[in-house]
């Protein structure tokens, strides 16, 4: 039996209860797209956090995963899919910020291909390892600054961000396609919002989706 089994025997039946109450709960708090609630209801949270925190998994929350960062709260992860989603038009997205892999898990099954960048290789290491158990295969990943992007791979449909950036980085804006969405966390903390920017013609288009709090983008890989 793998450690991640056992830890979901352990759990047992108040999981698929709690689920459904954290689904709820985004539901009345305006998430509309099912297919984001079904992965939010089907990716097993509490195998992203440590052990010790994992009956806390379902609260919506976010929860410390080492090196000082956090999974990120599952209404914003459900927000930020969602405005990525709606109206995207193609098969590649870039993610910026990893970390443990929870915002991956519930995008990767909703798009053809993901790119996923993160500057810490430790959490990079489990985190392939966790999504490889998850049965999830259409991702790529990369240790290494995610303000340059990933440029192998542009344009991108669509670009998400799981880290706050001082402005927007001109790497991204460069590597999204005609149409590309990009929703990214800017400001200080204690200042930011979640920002949705769309790639028109002879302009970016940019939509504020409201306050938020992340951890920083980090300068520098
Ligand atoms: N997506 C995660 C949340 C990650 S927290 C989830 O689903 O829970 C933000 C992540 O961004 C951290 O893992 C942090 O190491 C990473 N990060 C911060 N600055 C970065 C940079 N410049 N390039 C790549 N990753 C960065």
């Amino acid at each position: 039996m793998s450690a991640g089994s056992r830890t979901l025997s352990g759990i047992g039946m108040t999981s698929a209860r709690t689920r459904e109450r954290l689904v709820k709960r985004l539901k009345d708090q305006g998430i509309r797209s099912e297919a984001v609630l079904e992965r939010i209801r089907s990716v097993p949270r509490h195998l992203f956090v440590d052990e010790a925190l994992a009956s806390r998994a379902y609260e919506d929350t976010a929860l410390p995963i080492g090196h000082g960062q956090t999974i990120s709260q599952p209404f914003i992860v459900a927000r930020m899919t969602e405005a990525l989603l709606d109206g995207l038009d193609g098969d590649t997205v870039l993610e910026i910020g990893t970390g443990c892999g929870y915002q991956t898990a519930v995008l990767a099954p909703l798009v053809k291909r993901v790119y996923s960048v993160e500057r810490v290789g430790d959490l990079l290491r489990k985190t392939r390892q966790r999504l490889r158990d998850l049965n999830i295969y259409n991702v790529q990943f990369r240790p290494g600054d995610g303000w340059q992007g990933w440029k192998k791979y542009a344009p991108y449909a669509g670009i998400i961000v799981a880290a706050a950036a001082s402005e927007l980085p001109e790497a991204l804006l460069a590597q999204l396609a005609p149409g590309g969405r990009l929703v990214i966390p800017i400001g200080p903390p204690g200042r930011q919002e979640l920002m949705l920017v769309v790639r028109q013609a002879d302009h970016f288009e940019e939509r504020s989706l409201g306050a938020v709090s992340f951890v920083p983008l980090v300068h520098g890989g």
